[in-house]
């Protein structure tokens, strides 16, 4: 059942969001090679607290942290641990927050260090890939007009591999509501778009194929070859002429520039 938002639901998550978006930001300031993960998510949750909200994955399911934490070839869910981080890793975070009643969804993946091209393209590919299915997030399109122009950008255009078993999604009282959207798919179908539907966007790219495992674990999603992958998330609501993103990378990327150990000249 799809549930579409009203103004003032929008602006909750609206402001969920930004918190979500300050939360990364705030990681991106302390990211280095030496810091763990685990140090990360909990200066994540802290900050999260402090700003009067509840960190949505904490518990959800049985998920243990605040954050998810994927590195390398790790896709999404990934473990927070205290292996620290070194040079020439590649971090996806992805944060969810709860506050006033709403939840709000924002990932994104950072480099640290001295990257390969291969790798900086990957993440920038697959940033844009964001930006290109928001552009489809407008009434009267469907779900797999989004679907399509990621995987149109990211597997035929370039070649990489895009997760099947994991997609975007619905949200608002819930973190996880109708309907699901894919990163792969055929224009013109599933669920037609009407204004007030609030959707997580979030392409999840490999460098390699597109097959994907479950750590022992039980949660950190790693790609079968090994190689990286990349994960950029907005939560947008879809109006007449143009998305609505209610999540912002602004500090983010701000954050990230002004960070010496963070390679930020990849898009
Ligand atoms: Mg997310
Ligand atoms: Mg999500």
């Amino acid at each position: 059942m799809i549930i579409y938002k009203t103004k003032e639901e929008t602006e909750l998550i609206r402001e969920s969001c930004l918190l979500v978006n300050n939360t990364i930001a705030e990681i991106a300031k302390h990211l280095k090679p030496g810091v763990s993960t685990l140090q990360l998510n909990d200066l994540a949750e802290t900050y999260i607290q402090d700003h009067n909200a509840t960190p949505s994955f904490k518990n959800y399911h049985g998920f243990p942290f605040a954050c998810c934490m994927s590195v390398n070839d790790a896709v999404v869910h990934g473990y927070p641990t205290n292996k620290e981080l070194t040079d020439g890793d590649i971090l996806s975070v992805d944060v969810g927050t709860y506050k006033n009643g709403y939840h709000g969804d924002s990932a994104y993946t950072f480099a640290l260090g001295t990257i390969k091209d291969e790798i900086k393209k990957l993440m920038r590919i697959t940033k844009e890939s964001l930006y290109k299915g928001i552009e489809k997030a407008i009434a009267g399109n469907r779900v797999g007009d989004i679907a399509f122009a990621i995987q149109e950008y990211t597997e035929r255009q370039n070649g990489y591999g895009v997760v099947h078993e994991l997609v975007g999604h619905g949200l608002g009282k819930k973190l996880h509501e109708d309907p699901q959207v894919p990163n792969y798919g055929k224009r013109g179908s599933g669920t037609k778009l009407q204004e007030g539907l609030v959707i997580a966007i979030e392409p999840m790219i490999n460098l390699g194929k597109r097959y994907v495992y479950s750590d022992k674990d039980g949660w950190t999603v790693r790609t079968k070859d090994g190689k990286p992958s990349a994960h950029y998330e907005h939560t947008v609501c879809v109006q007449k002429d143009k998305a609505d993103i209610l999540s912002s990378f602004h500090a983010i990327e701000t954050a990230e520039k002004a960070n010496e150990h963070l390679c930020s000249d990849y898009y």
